[in-house]
């Protein structure tokens, strides 16, 4: 684990309680804490705490396919994929980011309609 400390590192290490859903070699998902669809769940990555997108390397390129190949699972797992889903990345103020730990949302459960509005 890199020195970016943050929540989620806390959760990844048992440190504080999180609802966990999904875990393999690389990546943990757990439910969203304030959910913003019938199922919210978060996906990081567990080896690596990289802030943003932003920061992300060309080597790390696979771990961000492993997070979104994760949430690809679970949803199949849960039943979720035939009607579909969402799966959101945000990065920093604009994109509406809290937790410096990249991290992918799946939001499924009902018709999520459109997004992107700005406020
Ligand atoms: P972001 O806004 O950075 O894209 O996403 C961070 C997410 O973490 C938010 O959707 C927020 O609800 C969720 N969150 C914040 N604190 C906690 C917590 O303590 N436990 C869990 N499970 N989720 C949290």
């Amino acid at each position: 684990m890199s020195d970016n400390d943050t929540l989620f590192g806390k959760i990844i290490r048992r440190e504080i309680p999180a609802n966990i859903v999904y875990e393999d070699d690389q990546v943990l998902g757990f439910k969203d804490i304030a959910p913003q669809a019938p199922v919210h769940v978060l996906f990081v990555p567990k080896n690596e705490a990289i802030p943003t997108l932003d920061d992300l390397k060309p080597q790390q390129a696979e771990l961000v396919g492993r997070l979104v190949l994760a949430a690809a699972e679970y949803a199949r797992r849960e039943g979720l994929a035939e009607d579909g889903y969402r799966v959101v990345m945000n990065c920093r103020e604009h994109g509406g980011q809290t937790v410096y730990h990249i991290h992918l949302h799946l939001l499924a459960g009902a018709h999520l309609g459109r997004f992107g509005t700005p406020r």
